[in-house]
């Protein structure tokens, strides 16, 4: 109990903004929007054509406003997604279909385009890959804007919050988190929200404390009541007892030394004790990222996953579209390299604009997807290809093919590209001519026969994500076997083995940029196998870096060494846990 007799409640959610807070509790229930439903008269029908014109002006100008708040607030970069949002209203295909409705039904503009926003948030959120489903949230932030706008209500904000509390909130969207005070707004606890909804990249910017997916949290708290929010552990504690307290202030202290003590150490060269070198690079969906990537010290980009750019649009970006993306990037981090990987579509990323490009298949993940669909495309793949080649000529590039299974592959790619470059020379248009290329391995038979691929490329990038679902068989989308999903699984150390053997006997460079990569358990273990790459998301460079730096090459090798003898993944989990224990664990 605590000291005003209420039970201490410890609520689980997900760990969403690093930090600590404890306060008093405000509770921000949004009320559900009323939209009434009616005919118009048919002689007024040009009038609420109008009418959503102009609502739709007035919420641009509205996002314009809070965008420019958010720029001078926070930063440039969190203030880009109100572009997103800019989007949105601009879609044709949105604003195409509410008219098509209202043609058809003859109801009020509100209540068309209500039905058709719920259904474009249903069929992102349905879509399996979780940076997609957030583009829900941002469909559903815009159309209650338009709305609001519509009823002549004004929009509910999180501005009047003056007194320092911790902010509940069944979900937020991106602009009700813009809108947050960041001296009133102590930590954040929501019913639902994932780890990449914008709300949470807000919080993250303003280092306030977040843990989301709390489920029924709403339901357990009232305005005012005290509560701890652990954005470490992504736990909400309610009314905590002094020795929770105690606890959590001796936590505190130590993890916000630790977390000085990493960033210091993300100033110096990811150097081990005994001089070795390892390069950190991160991973990116989306060009607004580099800021993240400059400001984690990431050495450019080891994997650009370009399919973004397709999935958050109803159409095919253009040759010109994808240029201006690519040398944004590419200028923003000069002289840094940038691997450009070229279309992964398919598996878990279907096309929403273009479905018909792959089809229903049975089985996606074996299906007709990546660099499969783009040899069967030739003229889509070029088109890519012609828009990075000529990023090139404005810093360093290099291109990667994703799901590449055999050599024949990689060398029809390649000629394609010979093509593209050809295309470009003709038309008079620079480009790099000593782009490497490199190609993706994440097929056991692309893994088992690397040195068969080696004399096709100039380095590796190995996917373990997609490496590890194929070779155990285990869809890494799916919660009820993902305890199979066993990095430490004998099968996956020795390929792994194999394909750094055959790169360095092709002296060729090989990285890593699955998310294995990124996780401070396994990085030593990938090191000390031989990889001289490692690519992940750039929040995570400084616990890397700092486990490279407080650990010799040699300890590493050792561990790689032990860890191939084992024949049970329990033992090899003991040792990579044991070695992040002695290097990090008693700091
Ligand atoms: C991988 O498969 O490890 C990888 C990095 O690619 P993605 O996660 O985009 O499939
Ligand atoms: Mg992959």
């Amino acid at each position: 109990m605590d000291a005003r007799g209420k039970t201490e409640t410890v609520i689980r959610g997900i760990a969403a903004s690093r930090g600590i807070a404890y306060g008093q509790v405000f509770l921000y229930l949004q009320s559900e929007l009323e939209i009434p439903r009616y005919q118009v008269d048919p002689a007024k029908r040009v009038q609420e054509i109008a009418r959503f014109d102009q609502a739709l002006v007035t919420t641009r100008q509205q996002i314009a406003k809070i965008q420019q708040q958010v720029r001078k607030n926070l930063s440039e970069e969190e203030a880009l997604i109100f572009d997103a949002h800019q989007m949105v209203l601009e879609d044709q295909a949105l604003i195409g279909e509410t008219i098509r409705e209202f043609e058809t039904t003859g109801l009020n503009i509100e209540t068309c385009f209500n039905a058709v926003g719920q259904r474009y948030i249903q069929a992102f959120s349905e879509i399996d890959d979780e940076y997609l489903r957030e583009r829900a949230a941002d469909i559903k932030d815009v159309t209650r804007r338009v709305l609001h706008v519509l009823l002549g209500q004004s929009a509910v904000n999180l501005t009047e919050l003056v007194e320092k509390r911790i902010i509940v909130a069944r979900d937020l969207s991106p602009s009700e988190a813009a809108g947050i005070d960041r001296s009133a707004a102590l930590g954040i606890a929501t019913d639902g929200g994932s780890r990449t909804s914008h709300a949470v990249i807000v919080a993250r910017s303003m280092k306030i404390p977040a843990v989301v997916a709390a489920r029924d949290l709403t339901k357990r708290v009232q305005d005012g009541d005290w509560m701890i929010v652990d954005g470490y552990e992504g736990i909400a504690i309610l009314h905590p007892t002094q020795a929770t307290l105690f606890r959590y202030g001796k936590i505190q202290k130590e993890k916000s030394s630790f977390e000085s003590r990493l960033l210091a150490a993300n100033e110096l060269p990811a150097e081990t004790l005994d001089g070795v070198r390892v390069t950190l690079r991160a991973n990116i969906e989306k060009a607004d990222e580099v800021a993240l990537v400059r400001q984690y010290r990431g050495e450019g980009v080891g994997l650009y996953r370009t399919e973004y750019l397709y999935l958050s649009s109803h159409h095919l970006p253009n040759e010109e579209q994808q240029y201006a993306n690519y040398r944004a990037i590419v200028e923003g981090l000069a002289p840094a390299p940038v691997t450009i990987r070229t279309l992964d579509i398919g598996g878990d990323k279907p096309l929403p604009g273009n479905p018909e490009l792959i089809g229903p298949e049975a089985n996606p993940f074996l299906g007709f997807r990546a660099i499969r669909m783009c040899l069967e495309n030739p003229e889509l793949f070029k088109e890519q290809l012609r828009a990075i080649l000529r990023a090139s000529a404005h810093g360093k590039v290099e291109i990667m093919y994703p799901m590449i299974g055999c050599a024949e592959e990689l060398e029809r790619a390649n000629a394609l590209l010979a093509e593209a470059r050809a295309e470009l020379k003709a038309r008079g248009q620079a480009c790099d001519d000593q782009v490497r290329v490199g190609t993706m391995i994440e097929i056991p038979s692309a893994a088992l026969a690397a040195d068969t691929l080696a004399p096709h490329c100039q380095f590796f990038s190995i996917g373990t994500n997609d490496l590890i679902q194929y070779l155990l068989a285990i869809d890494r989308g799916n919660n009820r076997i993902a305890h199979l999903y066993d990095p430490t699984h004998p099968a996956v150390l020795r390929v792994l083995k194999q394909v750094i053997d055959a790169a360095h006997q092709f002296r060729l460079k090989v990285s890593v940029c699955g998310e294995m990569a990124g996780d401070p358990i396994y990085a030593p273990l990938l090191v000390g196998l031989g990889v001289d790459e490692l690519s992940m998301t750039p929040p995570l460079l400084p616990a890397v870096k700092y486990l490279v730096r407080a650990m010799k090459f040699s300890e590493a090798q050792k561990l790689a060494t032990d860890c191939l003898a084992q024949t049970d993944p329990k033992k090899t989990a003991a040792l990579v846990e044991a070695f992040y224990e002695q290097h990090v664990g008693a700091e």
